[in-house]
């Protein structure tokens, strides 16, 4: 099958397994977008999942990850600094504070991660 018929065989396949067109459209292709059966956006030409913030408002797509994909990593070094400190740390007040400011920012890390995974 040649490559540019691929996105209009994928949308048939997608319609097939009860996804729905709906009126938006992908921010970088401008194509149709999807809705899946699970509720996610989907665009069959970029192959990709798009993610609208709100309902109404324009979809954002490869931004939106990239951000979150920062701010995971950011999450990420700081959890490393602060497991750092927890190991150097010998006093039991400096160590229940660090270890607070560890669960919050895993908290983080694991709503970020929920945002991000399909
Ligand atoms: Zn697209």
């Amino acid at each position: 099958m040649p490559e540019d018929t691929k996105p209009i065989q994928t949308m048939a396949d997608l319609l097939r397994q009860g996804a729905t067109l709906t009126e938006l459209s992908c921010p970088a292709c401008s194509s149709p977008l999807f809705k899946l059966r699970n509720g996610k956006l989907w665009c069959a030409q970029c192959q990709k999942r798009v993610i609208v913030v709100k309902e109404g408002t324009s979809p954002t797509e490869a931004t939106g990850q990239v951000v979150l994909g920062t701010l995971e990593s950011t999450v990420l070094s700081k959890i490393q600094e602060i497991e750092k400190k927890i190991r150097e740390e010998t006093d039991p007040q400096k160590l229940e504070k660090l270890s607070s400011l560890l669960s919050k920012l895993l908290e983080n890390l694991e709503k970020l991660r929920k945002m991000t995974r399909t």
